[in-house]
């Protein structure tokens, strides 16, 4: 009998292929499984080819994770060798040698203590291992009511059920569930949309006191962790006031609160080292999560580093028996494990110092683009930067019709060569790090005629004045 149905004409192209079967991440109901995006056919260093042959410079790389650039051989190499050899083990009664040696790797480059490492499948994975993990602590030590999490407003840490209820930006919760009881937000550390008039410094003074009256009101025997990004990637590169980590785990610590960096995207080279947290602000945290850069999205991996501290404790208590029943099929795999080897050498082998190094003129070549009136703000750190427009920049006002303007200036960039990552009224860019000073100015100038099409489009249809 005919798989195809009576009636129906068979799909030849991509797009009705995917039109007619396949669900996308972050779907609109009016649209839900009726929608195709652009497609990419190829990728190669920087660039990537989408479905018309067009040429496009990889602004986000991909989601913040094809840190290498894509089409690397070493990469694609070590993948096959290791798929030939073992393509793959159960991580439950048996064990690998990649991923043994990639858990020693990452350690050496962990900060403190943290020195043991729980491999999972992707970065949600990795924030629920470290949530769940931290309740399987409080429970094996007799307190099973310190189980709160505190998160914070523009906050991003995954799409599983747990992972999602920490998320805080606008829109991710509107129409979707929960664990709210088990979670507490905090404001948003965005120096940018500051109470007016205020300095950086009180502002910042002004979070960390939050976070003390919160501690103080729900009562620190009832908070389990708190989990923060230290820049915040998709809520649009929000980069901290100056102090404003340490403090907060420094109350962390007084509070035997659990600090959880998540590291997602900061980590394996964004801001130029393999983790940022202590290298970049000088906190340790008691776990940090990782995933994205850590295969260059070669293949899906991730996973949390845990303070040697801590599974100390577990070995030590009164219940030696308890069992932290969590693990993934995928937990460990070596094919990801290798990959992430050769990904680890080719970033400490050149790419961590280019990136460092190149850094500082991305940073300040995009920051040239508030010239243009619809820029409110750039800001960045590291290869992460934000470009954030705003219908007047008096008030800080993102425009009325803030859901266009990020896709108006991706579709116009589209058509010059870059690829943008659209936020609302946002664009985030951040290459692979391999990108290179010439690639950076044509990023620079694609994005300048990009935003001023759009400006004279919104001026034209008499949306902005600007
Ligand atoms: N945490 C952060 C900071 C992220 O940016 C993301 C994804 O963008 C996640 C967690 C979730 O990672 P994944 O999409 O790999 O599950």
């Amino acid at each position: 009998q005919s798989m195809v149905q009576a009636g129906r004409p068979r799909a030849n192209t991509t797009e009705e292929i995917a039109r007619r079967h396949l669900l996308q991440p972050w779907p609109v109901a009016g649209s839900i499984g009726a929608e195709a995006r652009g497609l990419i056919g190829e990728g190669d260093g920087i660039y990537v080819v989408d479905g018309e042959g067009r040429r496009l410079i990889d602004g986000p790389a991909g989601m913040w994770c094809t840190n290498v650039g894509h089409r690397n051989q070493e990469l694609a190499g070590v993948m096959y060798e290791q798929a030939m050899a073992l393509s793959y083990n159960t991580p439950w009664y048996t064990m690998n040698e990649p991923s043994a040696a990639l858990a020693a790797r990452i350690a050496a480059h962990a900060p403190g203590d943290l020195d043991h490492v729980f491999f999972t499948t992707g970065g949600s994975s990795a924030v629920e291992t470290a949530l769940r993990f931290m309740q399987f602590y409080n429970n094996v030590r007799g307190r099973p009511d310190k189980k709160m999490v505190v998160s914070r407003g523009g906050a991003y840490h995954g799409s599983t059920y747990l992972s999602a209820s920490l998320n805080g930006r606008p829109r991710d919760r509107d129409w979707m569930d929960g664990a709210d009881g088990l979670v507490v937000k905090l404001s948003c550390p965005d120096p940018f949309r500051r109470p007016a008039g205020m300095s950086v410094e009180a502002f910042r003074d002004l979070l960390v006191q939050e976070f003390r009256d919160t501690v103080e009101r729900i009562g620190p025997d009832r908070i389990g962790a708190f989990v923060g990004e230290p820049v915040m990637a998709s809520g649009g590169v929000i980069v901290p006031p100056e102090g404003y980590l340490p403090a907060i785990r420094d109350i962390c610590r007084e509070n035997d609160i659990l600090f959880i960096a998540d590291e997602v995207v900061t980590a394996f080279g964004r801001l130029g080292h393999v983790f940022a947290s202590k290298d970049v602000f000088g906190i340790e945290p008691d776990m940090i999560t990782f995933a994205k850069g850590v295969t260059s999205g070669y293949f899906p991996l991730g996973g949390v580093v845990i303070s040697g501290a801590l599974v100390e404790e577990m070995r030590r208590s009164n219940h030696a028996d308890a069992m932290f029943a969590h693990g993934l099929t995928y937990s460990s795999h070596p094919v990801g494990c290798a990959v992430a080897l050769k990904n680890l050498d080719l970033l400490e082998n050149g790419i961590l110092e280019h990136a460092g190094a190149i850094a500082p003129y991305f940073q300040q070549r995009l920051k040239t683009l508030e010239e243009l009136p619809l820029v409110g703000e750039v800001r960045g750190l590291g290869l992460m930067a934000c470009v954030e427009c705003v219908a007047d920049r008096e008030s800080r006002n993102p425009l009325a019709l803030d859901n266009e303007v990020g896709k108006r200036i991706d579709a116009h960039c589209h058509e010059l060569g870059l690829l943008v990552r659209p936020l609302i009224h946002m664009c985030v860019m951040s290459p692979p790090l391999i990108i290179t000073r010439d690639q950076i100015d044509d990023m620079v100038a694609i994005l300048h005629e990009g935003i001023s099409r759009t400006m004279d489009d919104l001026r034209a249809e008499g949306l902005w004045q600007g």
